[in-house]
């Protein structure tokens, strides 16, 4: 067993429904086996265990690991181009940048760079658009299990309008969906998702195949984008005879609890009902909505309708693998949008990035805040001394004031530690082994 000390901010209660954060300014967590088996003042848990190893983390705060709802394994390397709308992008960056995961000595090195890039920033839970390549994503649940990360992705299916290297059959898209779900779904910390790109490169038969997964094997998890931009909207509603963008999934059973479909940027009213009568999830990806000029998140009519919403970073559209940044812009967007915006809190951004990611995830029972029970999922933002971070922290007026100083000036430089099951995977441990590529 060990004893956790600091200073621990979660969100256990709902602030979309009235739930406050939970700060506790010298908390101990009593960590055994990788579950949290007692936590309280720190004087008092420490006096029920006075002999356990006390890692002290006071300096900084503690916080619950991130979880990133949309993340794009093959883009890592191309993050950061600027000045281009969304099927442009596609086109010009992140497209041939998929092509070149067919070889597998290069996709094995983008997927060490790309789950380096999720542990510096304090991700220990996501959900993986994987690759359109079986070899790409087997080296992504392997290395990610080596890592010990909770990964949930799948094979990356299209088969229309993109290169053809992208490109499958039906049949293809089912056979190996299917032998990669049965290989990976609820095996250690990895579960599987049927993965259709979006309907813009999908036909109503790679649509019906992944349908046919989600039936033949028991409790996969589904994932697309959806009402991106205008234009992929329009595109989709002509190849779908006038169908909403939510109905193209929805005919084919796709829609449901464990689905997360990303973006959601121009839903119709009537799309949200759907959603909610589901039960599926939203992945909202603010960096990347504005990167691409894709518009600003209606947050507010999300809540009202009753959809779950959580956030991703959507890299390499999206400008990083950090969920505080992801907050942060989720923040602004909202301020943009004036009286139609929702007025979030550093409580609700602590949410959105930890606990509503773990719900929209199903883990919630597992990870998401630090209360007994849960796994220690953690990170600890301890900045450097003297910088406005560090500064802020320490004159920080209240534990909502010091959040949200977090979410404004934290970057992955500043996540001094971070657990996932109760192991500390930031610093890698010594033995953690590394390929050079
Ligand atoms: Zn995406």
């Amino acid at each position: 067993m060990t004893l956790y000390r600091g200073t621990v901010l979660d969100t256990p209660d709902d602030p979309f429904t009235g739930g406050r954060l939970r700060a506790e300014s010298d908390a101990g967590l009593v960590v055994r086996d990788g579950t949290i088996t007692a936590r309280g003042p720190y004087a008092v848990v420490r006096a029920d265990h006075p002999d356990e190893e006390v890692v002290d983390l006071r300096a900084g705060v503690l916080l619950p690991g991130f979880v990133d709802t949309h993340v794009h394994l093959p883009q890592v390397r191309v993050i950061g181009a600027l000045g281009m709308s969304l099927l442009e992008w596609l086109k010009h960056c992140a497209l041939p940048e998929e092509v070149r995961l067919a070889d597998p000595a290069y996709a094995g090195g983008v997927v060490t760079d790309f789950l380096a890039g999720l542990i510096d920033a304090g991700t220990t839970s996501a959900l993986v658009f994987g690759s359109h390549f079986a070899g790409a994503v087997d080296a992504l649940f392997e290395q990610a299990a080596g890592l010990g990360l909770r990964i949930t992705s799948g094979l990356v299916l299209s088969d229309r309008l993109l290169p053809p290297e992208l490109l499958t059959t039906p049949e293809r898209a089912y056979d190996e969906s299917a032998r990669l779900a049965r290989r990976w779904h609820d095996r250690g910390r990895s579960r599987y998702a049927v993965t259709p790109r979006f309907s813009y490169s999908c036909s109503d038969e790679v649509l019906d195949a992944c349908g046919a997964v989600v039936k033949d094997v028991p409790d996969v998890w589904v994932t697309a984008h959806v009402n991106e931009n205008h234009a992929e909207i329009a595109q989709v509603s002509g190849l779908f005879d006038g169908r909403s963008y939510v109905e193209t999934y929805e005919r084919h059973g796709l829609v449901g609890r464990r689905t997360v479909l990303a973006h959601n940027v121009h839903p119709t009213d009537g799309e949200l009902h759907v959603l909610a009568a589901h039960d599926a999830s939203v992945a909202h990806c603010p960096s990347s909505n504005a990167a691409l000029a894709s518009g600003l998140f209606p947050l507010r009519r999300h809540v009202e309708h009753g959809v779950r919403v959580a956030l991703g970073t959507d890299v390499g559209a999206g400008t990083g693998f950090s969920l505080l940044k992801e907050g942060l812009q989720a923040y602004f967007a909202q301020q943009l949008l004036l009286d139609d915006g929702f007025a979030l809190t550093s409580t609700h951004l602590l949410h959105l990035a930890a606990s509503a990611g773990a719900d929209a995830l199903g883990l919630a029972d597992q990870v998401g805040d630090l209360s007994v029970g849960k796994q220690l999922d953690a990170v600890w933002v301890r900045p450097a001394g003297g910088t406005p971070l560090d500064v802020g922290l320490r004159h920080a007026a209240s534990a909502e004031d010091a959040l949200a100083k977090v979410f404004a000036l934290g970057t992955p430089a500043d996540i001094a530690g971070v657990w996932v099951g109760g192991d500390r995977i930031k610093p890698a441990p010594p033995s953690s082994p590394r390929p050079d590529n």
